[in-house]
């Protein structure tokens, strides 16, 4: 938490409380979506509407705290810039979304410029299926 304020005060944004209670609830979970981060403070702060959720979130993606993630479901997930790099299997079964290390898109990345020439800089993917448990039944 220190760290983010250090990060808002260096660009001139203060730590609010607003801003504190949505990046708690980033560092408690991943992969959450504006609504459901809206649906888990609403309760015990009602001064925090779904606009200041949003609001909130762009800016923490603006300034590079979170995470935005796009997982073709209409709408984005958020998590901390500071998690390890990594990426995401998403099951179109029960919506679990599964981590994957960063070591083996890499190793794609090397293979593609070896076969090609292109030189990644950035990527970023997600896999669609099922999980091991909605595979199985
Ligand atoms: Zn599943
Ligand atoms: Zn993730």
């Amino acid at each position: 938490m220190v760290e983010f304020e250090q990060i808002l005060k260096s660009r001139g944004y203060r730590l609010t409380n607003q801003r504190r209670v949505i990046v708690r609830e980033l560092e408690g979970e991943r992969h959450l979506s504006a609504e459901e981060i809206y649906d888990r403070v609403k309760g015990t702060h009602p001064d925090i509407g779904l606009s200041t959720v949003y609001r909130t979130l762009d800016l923490l993606h603006d300034l590079d705290i979170v995470r935005k993630e796009d997982f073709g479901e209409g709408y984005s997930r958020y998590e901390l810039a500071t998690e390890r790099m990594h990426h995401h299997a998403r099951c179109r079964e029960c919506g679990r979304v599964i981590e994957f290390n960063e070591e083996l898109m890499e190793y794609l990345a090397l293979q593609v410029e070896r076969e090609t020439g292109f030189v990644t800089d950035w990527h970023e993917i997600t896999l669609h299926g099922r999980c091991a448990a909605c595979a199985a039944s």
